[in-house]
């Protein structure tokens, strides 16, 4: 005889009742209630350690069974056996392994899924739609960071004409030089996806007015820079890292829910700091393809690079702020550092 709360299944009221298991059969016996069921039809919930029993019962019923003796005797009579997965969480090392298990599989999705996923859906957005993006993007910039050019008219033309000495024959989208003064992202220049190439009168003027650098010195190393961007065009990068950047935030979302959007976005962020900087050893690669092939120098390049990292690292100003690096990889990461300065130097 064991002591249980019963509950008919149509009405929330409880009721005290006994149970007994005999002769394949189990009998409910209360004040208002005398039932039997078999007891092949009855059937016991996942066991908790410290929860009460749960018995369901074929007419939609169920009991909870507080009394761990009560418990243990029930699951007996009821020839209860438990499953694989309770058997495993009942030791600790099956737990744990399961929990590595469970990250590996995480890890795996996360690192190669996800990127390989989202380079599926890149390779699939059509070039209209390379074109809309660059143009919002452009939109964005212009509003917020962009503003009209300081610099003489015979200077943004000698730009424009290096520009063309590093375009390719056939690149992937007609290539558009804009030249803008942006007090906000310093020495800078990045790529869109509809084949803009935005370079600010800061990183002009790091090259030419700025610097140390002889006149064919300062054209290798705009050659440099423009070609560097170019590379990130020819490589599709800015699509690459917005299916990526949506697809990472997609599945953060789905994985943490709403429990914080912050939160949801760190790790994309994060994936998406990791790939751009494989993108630029890319673009890099491009750009000393490009100098090569010219007979220019890369020296000009390394140096622009190097004075970009004393400058960034002496004055805040020029330093965005961290969301902003965010949303824009490309600047972000263009200021030069040690390991791009040593790539370019052992490529002479
Ligand atoms: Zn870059």
């Amino acid at each position: 005889m064991h002591d249980a709360l019963y509950f008919d299944g149509r009405s929330g009221a409880l009721q005290l009742v006994t149970l007994q298991a005999e002769n394949g059969m189990l009998h409910l016996a209360g004040a208002a209630v005398s039932q039997a069921y078999r007891l092949a039809q009855v059937t016991l919930g996942e066991p908790f350690l410290h929860a009460p029993a749960l018995l369901y019962l074929p007419d939609g019923g169920h009991c909870e069974v507080a009394d761990p003796a009560a418990r243990a005797a029930l699951a007996q009579a009821l020839g209860f056996k438990p499953g694989l997965v309770l058997r495993w969480q009942r030791h600790w090392y099956a737990a744990l392994a399961a929990l590595v298990l469970l990250l590996a599989v995480g890890a795996a999705v996360w690192w190669y899924v996800l990127p390989a996923a989202a380079e599926k859906i890149a390779a699939n957005i059509p070039a209209s739609m390379d074109r809309s993006i660059g143009a919002s993007a452009l939109q964005g910039l212009q509003n917020k960071l962009l503003q009209p050019s300081r610099l003489s008219d015979q200077r943004i033309a000698e730009v424009r004409a290096v520009l063309a000495e590093v375009s390719p024959p056939a690149p992937r989208h007609p290539l558009r030089l804009l030249v803008h003064n942006a007090p906000m992202l310093g020495p800078n220049a990045l790529a869109l996806p509809d084949g803009t190439i935005v370079i600010t009168d800061q990183m002009v003027r790091a090259m030419y007015d700025d610097s140390s650098l002889t006149p064919a010195e300062s054209h290798d190393a705009l050659a440099g820079v423009l070609a560097h961007e170019v590379g990130h065009v020819q490589g599709r990068h800015s699509v690459r890292v917005l299916a990526r950047s949506s697809l990472t935030a997609a599945a953060s979302a789905a994985l943490l829910g709403d429990f914080s959007a912050v939160a949801a976005g760190i790790p994309a962020v994060l994936a998406n700091l990791h790939y751009s900087r494989a993108m630029e050893t890319e673009a890099d690669s491009f750009a000393i393809a490009v100098l090569k092939s010219k007979g220019w120098s890369l020296e000009p390049l390394a140096k622009t690079f190097e004075w970009l990292d004393t400058v960034n690292n002496a004055d805040p100003q020029h330093n965005m702020p961290a969301w902003m690096r965010q949303t824009l990889p490309y600047a972000s990461s263009h200021p030069g550092n040690a390991e791009r300065i040593a790539r370019l130097r052992a490529a002479r």
